[in-house]
């Protein structure tokens, strides 16, 4: 059903926080005390779990609307919009001789997690039907869209039909270095009667960047393209800049004394996300359909989904705060 490009989530997402804003539903001006790193909270959000760089300011704590009306205080957490510990890609191999070391990955909520190399490219038509030539017969080189226009192209959701059978990259460079976004997050999660659906950036990552909902695969191959990931689960969209769609080992930066798996970041409605599995690599099975469940250390929380899901978490538990570009 996903009819939507991801350029054109993204635009729709944004416009959505920006009309929230306006209306006063997102955000209030009044100036608070900075977090203390170890600040006692209700819920496990904490500062200090975000490793340096992430941010581009303090964390500090303002009046928010959350989406069911709530008006409560939250988080203002101002992510870097790439990676702090680390260089974005490889993304789109450059031939069809390429191995794993030269592309990233790939998946289609199948549950399957495909390397990006030169075998993967040749053998697109055998996954998914015929039509798919995504390199040039006489070099052997793979279509990838190397310049911002074809990259804008190539990722919006009427795909320039020059740019069908492309590999499709986009360079932080075209957006700035990186998009960064505020996401107001509440001190103390709401629970809501009936889980909402997700329709819009799930969370952040301890390492600065936006989960983003699942990337419209459906889409993008039915313009014979393959929106490369990193093998991080990240790619540049030309709109939001670099963004995850997988849980990949990359973000899990925080550790858990007890074993249980580590932190990777927090969903909009403020509760922790944590990887699949566990230090054993164990999978929690007793997880509820957001993909979550409570114990005393963290309270509620959620476990990311595997990467061939094309999801982190199956829907909001509590109440969401608000995202919003950052202006300056
Ligand atoms: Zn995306
Ligand atoms: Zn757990």
């Amino acid at each position: 059903m996903l009819k939507l490009s991801d350029l054109t989530q993204c635009v729709l997402f944004s416009s959505l926080a920006f009309i929230l804003s306006a209306c006063g539903g997102g955000t209030t001006d009044d100036t608070s005390a900075l977090i203390s790193p170890t600040a006692s909270t209700d819920s496990y959000f904490n500062a200090e779990f975000f490793i340096d760089g992430a941010l581009l300011e303090d964390i500090s704590t303002q009046t928010c609307t959350l989406s069911s009306g709530t008006v409560t205080t939250c988080y203002k957490v101002v992510i870097a919009g790439k990676p702090a510990n680390r260089d974005i890609g490889p993304f789109c191999p450059p031939s069809i001789t390429s191995d794993a070391t030269e592309g990233g990955i790939w998946f289609d909520g199948s549950g399957e997690v495909y390397d990006i190399d030169g075998d993967f490219i040749l053998n697109l038509d055998t996954l998914y039907g015929s039509g798919w030539q995504l390199y040039d017969v006489a070099t052997g080189l793979v279509n990838v869209t190397n310049t911002q226009a074809a990259c804008e192209a190539a990722a919006r959701p009427n795909v320039d039909p020059a740019y069908q059978n492309y590999c499709v990259q986009c360079s932080l460079d075209y957006v700035g270095g990186g998009v960064s976004q505020t996401f107001l997050i509440p001190t103390s999660p709401v629970a809501l009667t009936n889980p909402a659906n997700i329709n819009s950036d799930v969370g952040v990552t301890l390492d600065g960047v936006a989960l983003a909902p699942a990337a419209p695969v459906n889409a993008i191959l039915g313009n014979y393209t393959i929106a490369a990931f990193d093998d991080c689960g990240g790619h540049v969209n030309p709109f939001e800049g670099y963004h995850y769609h997988a849980s990949t080992g990359c973000t899990e930066l925080n550790s858990q004394a007890d074993g249980h798996a580590s932190l990777l970041g927090f969903a909009l409605d403020g509760y922790g996300i944590f990887a699949m599995l566990d230090a054993s690599g164990y999978e929690e099975t007793a997880l509820d359909e957001c993909r979550g469940h409570s114990d005393e250390t963290r309270g509620y929380h959620y476990h990311s989904a595997s990467a061939g899901e094309n999801m982190f978490i199956g829907c909001f538990h509590g109440e969401q705060g608000s995202i919003s570009e950052t202006q300056g």
